[in-house]
């Protein structure tokens, strides 16, 4: 595939103002967060009246209308600063908003899609429970007919944002018998809605400032216009947000690892030990190489799957077979790489900080502590090795 690729004034000039914004009014919170472990509002508050919760979603939506390219850029700064406000708004917009964007009716879109987009509903979603987690299409929570309307009984687990959302992308199965093809649907859930409750939210090795909630659904009732999408296509609709999450997740763990390639650098600079610094040592040299090598190359595959999303457009209906399965695809490779280069890099980083790496409260230890995640969230990186190979046996290289 021919592949030409530069950032527009408008983007680089997008770039600009969000790192000038992070760097202001996210870099100094990032620490006390992590050890408060508490939800950072006044920030999120700040990003969301910025814009940057609504960046991929069209205008006339309320969005910043940047596309995939846009929301990737926003994803690698963040990248760079924090995980966890990466994380909140990656709940939020790759997984929240992309099934209102790409399934919702008009309706939904006005109720749903805008106020999010502008910033003033916050958004999660909702697929994995405690006896789904890789095989995520056996979803045990039941969504029963009652009339026109449906209820829906099950417990969900580790929800990102799921303590703070207004807003739920909930998935259960309408049809248990028939699984993920045409068993599940996805729904929209209120906050406040009877027989809803937020259960435990778990204590978390890093992404300290994100909530990751377990849901409680009681015969929670909602109406025909809380479905998303097709009854029977909630599988479709997850999944098809989960390839705009895995290439943001890519972004965001290009920006961790340019954070932790540029410290590693500026530190073994400066550091002397044996009488030079200590980057004059080739061990150490070797090291800075190879981190470099990956935020190289992890930017050409980051940004030519973002723009292959964008070509694609939002119109579901009219992307081919063939274009559906090379996106799928692409995504399970950027994300399976990006996260698994991303802990490397980290560790590497950490190893040229020497003893310094290990003290808590240092950036490059959070770093490492925050990118683990990342191997298994949005599908373990096992599964992303299943559906590379499943489309390789199906299609070929
Ligand atoms: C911090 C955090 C935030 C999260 N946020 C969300 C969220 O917002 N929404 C949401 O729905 N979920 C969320 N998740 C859930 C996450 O996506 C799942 O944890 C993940 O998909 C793995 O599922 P599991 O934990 O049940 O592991 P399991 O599926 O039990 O897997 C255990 C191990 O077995 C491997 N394995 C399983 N099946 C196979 C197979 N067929 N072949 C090879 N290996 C296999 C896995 O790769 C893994 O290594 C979050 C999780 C965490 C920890």
């Amino acid at each position: 595939m021919p592949f030409e690729f530069s950032l527009s004034p408008d983007q680089e000039a997008f770039r600009s103002a969000v790192r000038a914004f992070l760097q202001k009014e996210v870099a100094p919170i990032v620490a006390e967060m992590d050890e408060t472990e508490q939800f950072p509002a006044a920030t999120v508050r700040r990003m969301q009246q910025e814009g940057y919760f609504g960046v991929p979603i069209p205008e006339q939506y309320g969005g910043l209308g940047l596309g995939k390219v846009g929301y990737c850029l926003l994803l690698e700064e963040l990248g760079r600063v924090d995980a966890s406000h990466g994380t909140i708004v990656g709940a939020h917009t790759s997984l929240g908003t992309t099934p209102l964007l790409y399934f919702g009716s008009e309706e939904q879109k006005q109720r749903y899609l805008v106020p999010a987009a502008k910033g003033d509903r916050l958004l999660a979603f909702s697929l994995t429970e405690p006896g789904s987690g890789s095989d995520s299409g056996a979803v045990h929570t039941v969504a029963e007919k009652v009339g026109d309307a449906w209820s829906l009984t099950g417990t969900k687990l580790y929800v990102s944002n799921g303590r703070e959302a207004d807003t739920i992308v909930v998935l259960a199965a309408s049809d248990p018998k028939r699984g993920p093809s045409g068993g599940v649907t996805a729904f929209l859930l209120d906050k406040g809605r009877q027989g809803f409750s937020v259960g435990r939210c778990e204590k978390k090795m890093g992404l300290h400032g994100t909530s990751t909630a377990e849901l409680i659904l009681d015969h929670v009732e909602l109406g025909p216009e809380q479905v998303l999408g097709p009854v029977g296509a909630g599988f479709v609709v997850a999944m098809t947000a989960l390839d705009v999450g895995r290439v943001s997740l890519g972004a965001a763990s290009l920006g961790a690892m340019e954070a932790a390639t540029s410290g590693a650098l500026d530190f073994a600079q400066k550091r002397v030990q044996f009488g030079a610094p200590i980057a004059q040592h080739e061990a150490i040299q070797f090291k800075l190489a190879d981190m470099a090598m990956k935020v190289h190359a992890l930017r050409y595959l980051v940004y030519h799957a973002a723009d292959h999303q964008d070509q694609l457009g939002i119109d579901v209906a009219r992307w081919s077979r063939e274009a559906r399965q090379a996106k799928t695809r692409e995504a399970a490779i950027v994300k399976c790489l990006a996260s698994e280069w991303a802990s490397d890099v980290i560790d590497q980083a950490l190893q040229v900080h020497g003893g310094l790496g290990y003290i808590r409260g240092t950036p490059i230890e959070r770093a490492y502590r925050d990118a683990r995640i990342s191997e298994i969230f949005e599908g373990t990186n096992e599964i992303q090795r299943l559906v590379v190979a499943r489309d390789l046996l199906e299609r070929g290289l």
